[in-house]
């Protein structure tokens, strides 16, 4: 058995590719043996393409207004228990500042979905960002929205483009969603997106309720028919103000499988160690590096709101300064034996 999942992991790193089989294999495989292999053939083939490269991206979270009603999310809109914020261009403008101080060349403009802000509005933010700091990258990960309102962002100088499936089997995602939101619709906004020109990045959750390592092999396949420049997955962290509060928390170990897996499968790819990652272990940020994880986004935001950005229970880094969470993370990455750099950090070229 160990011999045939060792062939699967030396397949996946040759061709990129294995049958759903043979994925399914080793998925479902616990052994921490084959974890390490695994890691360390997605370590080989991050450091063939990025080196030990760490891209750091700035986020802003600029609001936790939201009109969806995702039953994993803490800032869904029926929790009422949620002090809902939102930040003025200016604030926006501040964070970037101190962002750009602190060496960021791109900043993610991170939001829940409303309306609240006029496409004008948020066209306006971006420009002006893009008029001060003309090398930097945005990012914009504000959700769904129509076709024409993406083109006018990416007009504005929007580049990239954050927006998770979520799960691309339709079952599972009504599971995790009310009736009126679609996985359609969600992946007709992805294919607009790169249509447009924008750098995408999708990705899912792990270990969210209900979901099985078929559907984990199907959102690989959805991100085969995508090829996305980033993705990002990140574990499912219960929240206790939503209807999912009696559901566990998804594992470590998975989490980190499938980051290699991505590694293997997507050689060229941007993919961040997340904050799920780190708030379930103290140093999962750095086991996600260790994995094949290239990207860390370190919160920008102002401290005064980090905590009211609560997508799950006892997020980290809601406590500190921007400036505390680069030099915390700066150490954490350094011990790992990488490093970080001060650029843009686009995709390669695939
Ligand atoms: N409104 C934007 C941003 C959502 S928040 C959008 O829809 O794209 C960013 C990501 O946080 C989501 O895509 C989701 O994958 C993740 N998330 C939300 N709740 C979570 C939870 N309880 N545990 C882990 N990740 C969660």
């Amino acid at each position: 058995m160990q011999i045939v999942i060792q062939d699967i992991i030396q397949s996946l790193e040759d061709t990129q590719n294995v049958s759903d089989n043979e994925l399914y294999l080793l998925i479902s495989n616990s052994s921490n043996d084959v974890n390490l292999e695994l890691y360390n053939h997605a370590d080989k083939v991050r450091r063939l393409n990025y080196g030990t490269d760490v891209y750091i991206r700035g986020l802003i979270e600029f609001s936790n207004i939201c009109q969806n009603d995702c039953y994993y999310c803490g800032i869904r809109k029926s929790n009422s228990n949620v002090d809902r914020y939102f930040l003025s261009k200016q604030q926006i403008l501040e964070c970037c500042e101190l962002g750009y101080q602190l060496g960021y060349r791109t900043f993610v403009l991170q939001s829940g979905e409303s309306s609240l802000y006029s496409d004008i509005e948020i066209c306006d933010i971006v420009y002006s960002i893009k008029e001060k700091y003309p090398e930097c990258a945005i990012t914009l990960s504000i959700g769904e929205k129509p076709r024409e309102s993406y083109q006018e962002y990416y007009k504005s100088g929007a580049e990239r483009y954050l927006l998770r499936h979520e799960t691309a089997n339709n079952q599972h995602y009504n599971r995790l969603h009310p009736a009126s939101m679609s996985l359609d619709y969600r992946k007709q906004c992805l294919f607009n997106l790169k249509d447009i020109g924008y750098q995408v990045g999708s990705g899912f959750m792990v270990g969210s309720p209900y979901q099985t390592v078929e559907n984990l092999i199907e959102d690989l396949r959805f991100l085969q028919e995508l090829q996305p420049d980033m993705i990002g997955i990140g574990t499912y962290i219960t929240h206790k103000d939503t209807p999912f509060k009696n559901f566990s928390t998804g594992s470590l170990d998975l989490t980190l499988k499938m980051i290699s897996i991505l590694r293997l499968m997507f050689p060229y790819a941007l993919i961040p160690s997340t904050t799920a990652l780190g708030t379930i272990s103290p140093i999962g940020r750095e086991l996600g590096l260790k994995a094949g994880a290239n990207v860390v986004m370190p919160n920008l935001s102002p401290t005064m709101v980090r905590k009211k950005y609560q997508l799950y229970d006892n997020k980290i880094c809601t406590g500190e300064e921007a400036g505390e969470c680069k030099e915390c993370l700066k150490k954490r990455i350094e011990s790992v034996g990488y490093k970080i750099v001060s650029s843009r950090g686009d995709v390669k070229s695939h």
